[in-house]
């Protein structure tokens, strides 16, 4: 009997302990698809004397006429000669994909153009390290490189054929690889395969898919969106999506992860009606029979609707794409699915304000939203009444995924998220026994942040940034402006039950000590601006607060969504004006690209902080940090600063660049043209500013719902006299 109940306990732990670790586990794949034609950005290719393989840039080619999976494939077009040729497909690193399915086997689909197989070339797996900050490759080991000719059955001329290869073949290569390394073998002569789907996969993913049902497709000016039932089934692979355009011949377009319910079909043509049916493909590329048939036309829209458009997409990333326990915002899409970020869920809750009122969803649907993330944030970790940066949601503990020091109250993600709840209390306004609950709840949660705990020294300076509940304030980050953090100070200067003094805004926030000098002076490594004012002029645009020339645009962006910068005035500037300064610096900026890179422009700019082809980085707009990298939150989260400049960029994006850069949440993150390089992941933090700011342009709203709170009225009041008056 005792046994049996240890059994069963264990049992039971063994499923609280699934319950809780249980994050996504993405395939490992090196190379599916790429949406920009050209050169693969995760490729590298070299050779010797009279070997060689057709390139651009030292990258591989990708093949759009003939794929497995379609769009594309790559391109391996080679010259066995003396020397020795070879081709790397390196591993991208995609933020907060931390986790996999188990890796039986290197796995690819080839395509050969003859019915030859002794010219085909070797295969190994590589593994390294990078150096920090520079492209220098250490600890770098090579697999035994095995001849693929050994594992290939029942090859076709001008046809695919799986390519199975079982990872213990690598000998003892047990760690997951960063690159797949194809290289010459021994006969002599050219030979030309196409390369597609080229992962590790899990042997035992297998069993019968059910048919795929409930489609549904809308057409926009230029793109369908194709819509189907949310399924995340372990054993399906993709959803392949088929268009017609006379209901009679489909052809393959896309595939599409499990873990999305949509698919973008770009295009590129108005006045257009096509046909859609989807089917399931599981983990031996087997494939279901289709569903039903979808139709829908493209049309060309105006202005207004092309807003629309744009708000609404970007808005989904914070209602289809939430974390289902919390209703809150995750960090990256894909990424953990379990990791909920507050900031960015602050940002989500006031694009759900737009939602709402604009009818993308009902009042009812955000209400009901409203009350999850309410009782959510109830029971969440809180330190001081502060939020941390990262909540886990099946549990709702601190997720400390910047290091073990990030384990406690994170205070301007807390004012990211409380800008977001009183632009809330204000909206859900009515006498219902609902709305009621949102707003005593925010107002609960409201009050019970210690805003003044955070003013580390009690001496009303600076505010900090962090502190833990083991470690205290071992990060010691202060806030020191011009940056993104000005909400952090309005809102613990408004606090009714927890204010830290008025005159921190002149101590801590643009102090003039040597601290805060220092502090300006190490970020912009530059003088300008170091003293919290600047005054000087960039391509020619007076700059009156800020360091270096003004930063990235999320500067003008995170803290001024809810708070409107119009009615900020104090002894060195208006804040309307001054971010809209900034926005036009980093326009002129990038109309005058001064490093050339490919496609930035007048109409294609923005320099903010984003995913990049070398990872998350903040860019600005000069040359020592500029990259090439553009992030479409950039221009479109400026539209109040910049309106003609940011519609310009809208368009240019949606019409001109959309085949790669529109998806399912709006624009996909970044894009460096340069480098042939887009991001493949959306990110809370920039998703949210382009619904709420494009709102704010367009109405007001979120200005005015975030200002009509008595306590920020109350405080603005007394703080804009209080911000004039020298002291
Ligand atoms: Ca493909």
């Amino acid at each position: 009997m005792k046994k049996i109940i240890l059994l069963i306990f264990s049992f039971y732990l063994a499923l609280v302990g699934i319950a809780q670790v249980a994050e996504r586990e993405y395939d490992y794949i090196f190379f599916e698809n790429n949406n920009l034609p050209g050169a693969y950005f995760f490729s590298e290719v070299n050779y010797t004397e009279g070997s060689y393989v057709k390139n651009i840039g030292h990258r591989l080619p990708v093949c759009d006429e003939q794929f497995f999976t379609p769009p594309n494939s790559l391109e391996l077009a080679y010259s066995n000669g003396k020397g020795n040729w070879e081709a790397n497909i390196e591993f991208e690193k995609i933020r907060g994909n931390d986790y996999f399915k188990k890796s039986d086997y290197l796995a690819f689909w080839l395509f050969n153009e003859s019915d030859r197989t002794d010219h085909l070339p070797r295969v190994a797996l590589r593994l390294f390290a990078r150096q920090r900050y520079s492209d220098l490759l250490i600890n770098d080991k090579r697999s035994v490189s095995l001849s693929i000719s050994d594992f290939v059955t029942g090859i076709k001329q001008n046809g695919w054929v799986w390519v199975k290869i079982p990872l213990e073949k690598f000998e003892d290569f047990r760690a997951r690889p960063n690159a797949i390394v194809f290289s010459n073998n021994d006969a002599s002569g050219e030979g030309k395969i196409l390369i597609d789907q080229l992962e590790l996969l899990p042997a035992d993913l297998i069993g019968k898919l059910a048919k795929p049902h409930n489609i549904k497709a809308k057409g926009y000016e230029l793109h369908v969106d194709v819509e189907w039932q949310p399924v995340e089934q372990q054993n399906i692979k993709y959803i392949k999506i088929y268009r017609s355009e006379d209901n009679k011949a489909f052809k393959p377009v896309g595939i599409q992860r499990p873990y999305f319910n949509r698919y973008t079909d770009f295009t590129g043509e108005t006045d257009k009606t096509y046909y859609y049916k989807i089917t399931y493909i599981d983990y031996e590329y087997n494939e279901t029979v289709a569903s039903d048939i979808a139709k829908a036309s493209t049309r060309e829209l105006d202005d207004e609707e092309l807003l629309n458009m744009v708000q609404e997409a970007s808005f989904r990333y914070y209602w289809e794409g939430a974390e289902p326990n919390s209703g809150l915002a995750l960090e990256n899409i894909p990424g953990r699915k379990n990791m909920i970020a507050t900031g960015a869920s602050g940002f989500g809750i006031m694009a759900i304000v737009v939602a709402a009122e604009r009818g993308f969803i009902t009042r009812e649907q955000a209400v009901k939203r409203m009350l999850k993330i309410t009782s959510f944030l109830k029971k969440c970790d809180k330190f001081h009444g502060a939020v941390s940066h990262f909540i886990d949601g099946p549990t709702a503990k601190v997720e400390p995924f910047f290091g073990e020091r990030d384990n406690g109250g994170d205070l301007v993600e807390t004012s990211f998220m409380f800008q977001g709840l009183l632009v809330a209390r204000q909206y859900f306004d009515q006498n219902t026994t609902e709305e009621n609950k949102i707003r005593d709840s925010i107002t609960k949660l409201w009050e019970a942040v210690e805003w003044n705990w955070y003013d580390r020294e009690k001496e009303n300076k600076y505010l900090t940034w962090h502190w833990s509940p083991d470690k205290e304030w071992i990060i010691d980050h202060k806030l020191i402006g011009w940056n993104e953090t000005m909400i952090t100070y309005i809102l613990a200067m408004a606090s009714p039950t927890h204010p830290v003094p008025v005159s921190m805004y002149y101590n801590g926030w643009a102090s003039q000590e040597e601290r805060a000098v220092k502090y300006r002076k190490d970020w912009g490594k530059t003088n300008d601006g170091s003293f919290y004012t600047n005054g000087n002029y960039y391509h020619g645009i007076q700059l009156p607060v800020g360091v270096s020339n003004g930063g990235p645009l999320f500067f003008v962006h995170y803290s001024y969504m809810g708070l409107d910068p119009h009615k900020l005035t104090d002894n060195y500037t208006n804040y309307f004006e001054n971010n809209r300064n900034i926005a036009l610096i980093n326009w002129r900026y990038c109309s005058e690209n001064p490093k050339n890179y490919k496609g930035m422009g007048k109409d294609f700019w923005g320099l903010t902080a984003s995913d990049g082809p070398w990872g998350y980085q903040a860019i600005e707009p000069n040359v020592e940090n500029d990259n090439g990298t553009i992030a479409p939150t950039g221009a479109l989260a400026s539209f109040p600063y910049t309106p003609q400049q940011s519609m310009a960029a809208l368009k240019n994006m949606y019409r001109n660049h959309g085949r790669y850069l529109w998806g399912e949440y709006g624009f996909k993150d970044a894009v460096n043209l340069d480098q042939n390089w887009q991001a493949k992941i959306y990110m809370g933090l920039n998703q949210a500013p382009v619904t709420v700011m494009i709102e704010n342009y367009r109405t007001g709203l979120i200005w005015d719902l975030f200002m009509k709170n008595e306590e920020i009225k109350e405080q603005i009041n007394k703080m804009n006299p209080a911000l004039k008056k020298k002291n």
